[in-house]
């Protein structure tokens, strides 16, 4: 597999094309962003980890039968995927209420949610990434009403995957973010699922193991996304 050009910069990766017009890879880097990129730095190690940490969960997924563009591991920062079409909703499964659903609603910080609630958002980071519900996003032409419904239920469905195997490590998963892509005619799950787009508190502690850390100033960010990597790793040797 020969890696060609960049043909896309995000925020915390790249994407570069390949000799083979079906596959991409992504380059985890140890760049860390907030708020729509308003808050910046640098997580040592965290491209490595979110790389291992993702590949672990697709691999995961693949197993309860999800979807995804994954297609390997190249190397600690190389992840190899499909090509897809990004759906421009960012879907958002809460378990527990915290975050943004508790500044725009009366829900108190650390409530169960039971049924798990889903919440669409427009990806556009000059707006500030707003929520927005079916309807906008049919108006919006940015996904067609079937998409909606299976982006619906595949996001239940990789909450149901994960929150139990997260949980055999002693993790919770409270909430997540999740992107879709079309591919071949179907809805794939892409980008990636690390303590960048989750929330992981320790099960006996309730210790924030993500993001949460960089975005709150709370220091142990690198030793946090360790942990987790270092606790799912284990659980696959078990
Ligand atoms: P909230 O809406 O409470 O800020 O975020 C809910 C969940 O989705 C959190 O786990 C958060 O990390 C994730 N999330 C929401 N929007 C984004 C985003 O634009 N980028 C990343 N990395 N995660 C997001």
């Amino acid at each position: 597999m020969e890696k060609r050009q960049k043909i896309h910069e995000g925020k915390a990766k790249a994407v570069y094309s390949t000799d083979d017009p079906d596959r991409l890879i992504i380059d985890f880097t140890d760049t860390a962003t907030a708020f729509d990129g308003a808050k910046r730095g640098t997580i040592h190690e965290k491209g490595r980890l979110n790389n291992l940490i993702s590949a672990l969960f697709f691999e995961k997924l693949a197993e309860a039968g999800i979807p995804t563009h994954y297609r390997g591991t190249l190397s600690d920062r190389e992840m190899l995927v499909v090509p897809v079409e990004i759906v421009m909703v960012e879907m958002v499964v809460r378990n527990i209420a915290t975050g943004s659903l508790c500044r725009r609603l009366p829900f108190i910080d650390g409530t169960e949610l039971e049924p798990p609630l889903v919440e669409l958002f427009y990806k556009d980071d000059s707006l500030g990434d707003p929520l927005i519900n079916d309807d906008h996003a049919l108006l919006m032409g940015l996904a067609s009403r079937e998409e909606l419904a299976e982006m619906k239920r595949l996001s239940l469905a990789i909450n149901d995957a994960l929150r139990p195997y997260l949980m055999d490590a002693g993790i919770v998963l409270v909430d997540f973010k999740l992107e879709f892509g079309r591919y071949q005619g179907g809805l794939v799950l892409a980008d990636e699922i690390s303590p960048d787009t989750c929330r992981f508190w320790d099960a006996s502690t309730k210790e924030k193991m993500d993001k949460d850390r960089f975005r709150k100033d709370m220091g142990k960010i690198e030793e946090a996304y360790q942990e987790i990597y270092q606790r799912l790793t284990r659980l696959k040797g078990d």
